[in-house]
């Protein structure tokens, strides 16, 4: 039989349900892959306890085979900017240290509703600021993945970094994370997983630790589509706890995996390649116009006229909205307190104290692009450039179904090579971005591996609230692109 760690969430949910084995043994094996690769320093915050008692709970239904909850008893993580009622939640910043949220955020309670297991909270890049999960204050993730004959270690990618590597290594069956400019899909290619970034008001973002409320948006990471299919139908949903989540129906998304995309429409945009796109890169993007092309799709070519400026408006409007959500971090309300003679010194040097460098630098530009005097010249004019962007989407989706692009321009990078200034590692996210300014859905599925054996991902973009039809896609792509298959025979991974 195939190793428990090794199933996906759904093989792993038929398991249960044929009593091939139980949500106990589930869960410890987990627990103890968990251990096993502590050195990857996945996780922040190990719940064994708690998971063992989640088991056991929907043991207990398993065994009278009554109100079987569509997750009974899958063992999963979560990135640790979700709140999560009386466990450590550190958004993995100093400046939370200590902090036990009083309540629950909602897409995790709706996965415990649903009968999931908890194992632990993921790291991640300090307060999600990130592409490579070495801004975290609990130290950087490294990537399962290696080359052959290589010692280097990798980044997992960012800010989802704890949750990719959870999930290819094995130490979770699925996991969620968050995506304010791409911090589900760039990690997932990256470490060779599925995420999906749904429609902006999809999930309720209640109880996330906020970092640019009009972008942020949770999803899942996952071995496969199915499970990502799976995942999502239970994270999604109105909450009247988020005024911006949105109150549509929430589709079955796994009954509708067809594999049928004959006479879709996949648009290209030109614009999508983009200076320092590596030449592998380019290679899977054809390849994939190929796959989609032989699965009976239309191939089109398309323009995104103003994805140029998608990533300096994003780094305007980001950080502007961050260093209006970290106010509240003043050590007064919660976490560090670092004492002060005055009021002013108290925050002073706890914000100094507990905030990084990247969060401390995103404050500041945030700060001073919503200064008065600059308000106008960039916050404002960003607002108009995001509104051209979402135009561009509007206008190419009248004529194609779905997008096609590469998830990044790169593969990952070794801990200890990677970009030193901020504005190359920013690049990072040049194709993601434009998708969370538009606030439409998006998925990376693994698709490719370099030369040196390292995982690519292909990025499939939707009109808003399509999330079924981008699913499908990869669906397709999954399936062409065997990607499990040759990963297994390449065996690069730990
Ligand atoms: N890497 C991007 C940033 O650093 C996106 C992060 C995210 O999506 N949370 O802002």
């Amino acid at each position: 039989m195939t190793k428990l760690t090794e199933l996906t969430l759904c093989e792993a949910r038929d398991g249960l349900v044929k009593k091939q084995f139980s949500a106990k043994e589930l869960t410890q094996t987990h627990l103890q892959k968990m251990e096993e690769t502590r050195s990857l320093n996945a996780y922040i915050t190990e719940t064994p306890e708690v998971a063992l008692k989640m088991a056991a709970a929907s043991d207990e239904k398993l065994a009278k085979n009554e109100e079987l909850r569509p997750l009974e008893g899958l063992p999963i993580g979560i990135k640790d900017l979700f709140c999560t009622k009386n466990i450590r939640t550190t958004a993995a910043s100093k400046i939370l240290d200590g902090y036990k949220p009083l309540y629950e955020s909602t897409v995790t309670q709706n996965l415990w509703d649903a009968g999931a297991v908890l194992l632990g909270k993921l790291n991640l890049d300090e307060f999600a600021m990130g592409s490579s999960n070495l801004t975290s204050a609990y130290g950087p993730v490294v990537s399962p993945w290696k080359i052959k004959g290589d010692n280097r270690q990798f980044v997992p990618g960012g800010s989802s970094g704890g949750s990719v590597a959870a999930v290819a290594v094995g130490s979770a069956l699925a996991t969620t994370g968050t995506d304010t400019g791409g911090s589900i899909r760039q990690p997932a290619a990256f470490s060779g997983i599925v995420g999906l970034k749904p429609t902006y008001g999809r999930c309720s973002r209640y109880g996330i630790v906020a970092f640019a409320s009009s972008l942020d948006q949770a999803g899942p990471l996952t071995k496969d589509v199915r499970d990502a299919a799976l995942m999502l139908k239970i994270m999604a949903g109105y909450d009247p706890k988020d005024a911006t989540s949105v109150n549509i129906p929430v589709p079955d998304y796994e009954k509708m995996l067809s594999g049928n995309i004959k006479n879709l429409k996949v648009g290209i945009p030109k614009e999508y390649r983009v200076e320092g796109l590596n030449p592998e890169i380019e290679n899977l993007w054809s390849q994939g116009i190929e796959w989609l092309k032989n699965a009976g799709a239309e191939i089109q070519e398309i323009s995104l006229p103003h994805t140029k400026y998608a990533l300096p408006t994003y780094y305007i409007l980001a950080p502007a909205e961050a260093s209006s959500n970290l106010a509240r971090y003043d050590g007064v309300r919660f976490g560090l307190r670092t004492s002060g003679k005055t009021l002013d010194e108290l925050y002073e040097l706890t914000r100094a104290e507990g905030f990084g460098r990247e969060v401390k630098r995103r404050i500041m530009i945030g700060t001073y692009v919503l200064s008065a005097g600059y308000y106008d010249a960039y916050y404002l004019k960003a607002q108009k450039i995001r509104r051209l962007i979402r135009q561009d989407f509007e206008e190419a989706f009248k004529k194609v179904d779905v997008i096609l692009t590469p998830t990044t321009p790169t593969a990952a990078f070794a801990i200890g090579e990677e970009p030193k200034d901020p504005v190359t590692m920013y690049m990072n996210d040049v194709l993601t971005v434009p998708a969370n300014l538009a606030g439409i859905p998006g998925i990376s599925i693994p698709a490719s591996f370099t030369e040196e054996g390292l995982p690519l991902g292909l990025q499939i973009l939707g009109p808003t609230f399509e999330e079924a039809r981008i699913l499908n896609v990869g669906y397709v792509l999954e399936q062409a692109a065997q990607f499990k298959e040759k990963a297994l025979k390449l065996r690069t991974s730990i």
